[in-house]
């Protein structure tokens, strides 16, 4: 078969690593000039660096199987993380549960309140009975109300924004799950995968076994229409970087296509779809991220994950990565990601790294009274377009189905992953299904 894949992050190119490892031809086309996608690298004092922060969970069993099928085993690290929680103008250590019996913004009474229902979300594997309720409805009815103001709507507000109240409490859970399996026991600290060499290696090491395998990969090469034809999709229309600029665009011929773009942009390259299906690919919306990366001269806080329970500050998440892994491997620089998801029509998303900077500096003698701005040796600016689905109740209704109504048109992006949050592993996992689904059809004619 040919497939034609638009987009090399993790579904595309899990999707045509698979499919040419079978015998099969996967052409894939990406518009960035690099692999990756949400999880791609640059470079900062010669190390690979996410454009936003990235780790594994212990249960992340699809991203650690295709890591060790490349032969990345033996570079994939776990390690210990520091978890902090900012509130009410001072850090608190939020690793173990011995840190939430320590938490002295709740009383007492609270605490165990939090720590109890936690672990019942922790133990529960039937999402589905969190369905149809919101995080704010659970949390405020089973941990009490000061405890959802104090430790979950500033999390949930920096998530989702405006959106805080509306998201669904499968999503919470999802987090808590995620959590529990990263320790090895309930009192310990989670610990974390991180390929040393960053996910950046394991994307171009997945890149070269596709072209190894007989699959090509075209960088700077946009998708601007999936052909279809009587209702069935027969080919891309695509701009490629070496192509003459006379030119317009170039249509190859396929037999089936994947489509890994966010829902507004797949929405733009195909024609009109049935109703029922656009209604669903309109149905979610998503916000972008927005990071500030600082490269430091010294360690900003012991923390490698700090969540900001505190409006007053304007980022949402403070990720120290090389508290993490070694600075040794980014020339010694100490990289602090400061994060914020805001909608694509927000302010915070025309900022520009200047003005960030500006907006941002000011508030890290906060978390570190010491901090002066003379430790920043450099910054970096990015904006992850299509980040975070924004997950309200009842949402397992209405995911769009990866068969789209077009024959031989599959859709498999980051709104599909439920109950889970988006994730690298979910998106590997994604491409794996949707290339045997792709050779499931063929092979039955439909
Ligand atoms: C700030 C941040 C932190 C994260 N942290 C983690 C983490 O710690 N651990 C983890 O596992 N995951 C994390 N994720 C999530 C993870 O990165 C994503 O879920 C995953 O990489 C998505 O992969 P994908 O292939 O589904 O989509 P994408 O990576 O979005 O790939 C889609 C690709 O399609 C391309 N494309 C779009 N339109 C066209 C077109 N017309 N023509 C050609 N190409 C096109 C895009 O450029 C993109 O490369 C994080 C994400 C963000 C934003």
């Amino acid at each position: 078969m040919r497939v034609g894949i638009i987009g090399a992050g993790a579904a595309g190119l899990a999707a045509a690593y698979d499919l040419t490892k079978l015998g099969h031809y996967a052409e894939v086309f990406e518009q960035a000039p690099f692999l990756g996608g949400q999880a791609s690298t640059f470079l900062v004092g010669g190390g690979r660096l996410e454009r936003g922060y990235h780790h594994l969970f212990v249960s992340d069993t699809d991203m650690v199987d295709l890591i060790q099928e490349l032969g990345l085993g033996e570079k994939l690290a776990w390690l210990e993380s520091q978890v902090g929680l900012f509130h009410g103008g001072r850090l608190w250590d939020f690793s173990t549960p011995w840190d939430l019996l320590r938490f002295k913004p709740l009383s007492l009474v609270q605490r165990l309140r939090v720590g109890l229902w936690s672990l019942v979300l922790q133990k529960t594997s039937n999402w589905q009975k969190y369905e149809s309720v919101t995080a704010q409805e659970w949390i405020t009815r089973r941990m009490g109300k000061e405890a959802y103001q104090v430790i979950w709507e500033p999390l949930l507000r920096g998530k989702f924004g405006e959106n805080y109240d509306q998201i669904s409490m499968t999503w919470l859970w999802g987090k808590f799950r995620l959590r529990v399996s990263s320790r090895q026991g309930i009192l310990a600290r989670e610990r974390l995968g991180y390929p040393m060499g960053s996910f950046g290696e394991v994307f171009d090491t997945l890149g070269e076994r596709i072209e190894q395998q007989g699959g090509d990969i075209h960088l700077s090469a946009r998708v601007q229409r999936v052909v279809v034809e009587d209702g069935t999709a027969t080919g891309l229309e695509v701009k490629l970087p070496d192509q003459d600029p006379e030119i317009e665009a170039e249509i190859r011929s396929y037999d089936a296509i994947i489509a890994t773009t966010p829902s507004y942009i797949f929405t733009r390259l195909v024609p009109p779809l049935p109703v029922a299906y656009q209604e669903r690919l309109d149905n979610v919306r998503y916000l972008a991220a927005v990071v500030l990366i600082l490269a430091l001269d010294r360690p900003l806080s012991d923390k490698y994950w700090m969540n900001i329970a505190d409006l007053s500050l304007p980022f949402v998440g403070v990720i120290e990565h090389t508290n993490l892994v070694d600075p040794a491997l980014y020339g010694g620089n100490h990289l602090v990601y400061l994060t914020n998801y805001p909608s694509r029509d927000s302010e915070l998303y025309q900022m520009s790294a200047e003005e960030l900077l500006a907006a941002y500096l000011p508030h890290l003698q906060k978390i570190n009274p010491q901090f002066d701005p003379s430790w920043v040796r450099e910054y970096f600016h990015h904006k992850i377009d299509g980040a975070q689905p924004i997950i309200g109740v009842n949402y397992g209704q209405r995911i769009p189905e990866h068969r789209t109504p077009f024959r031989n048109l599959y859709l498999a992006n980051t709104t599909q992953i439920y109950p889970e949050d988006r994730g690298t592993n979910y998106s590997v996992r994604m491409g794996r299904l949707v290339a045997r689904m792709v050779l499931e059809d063929a092979q039955a004619g439909c």
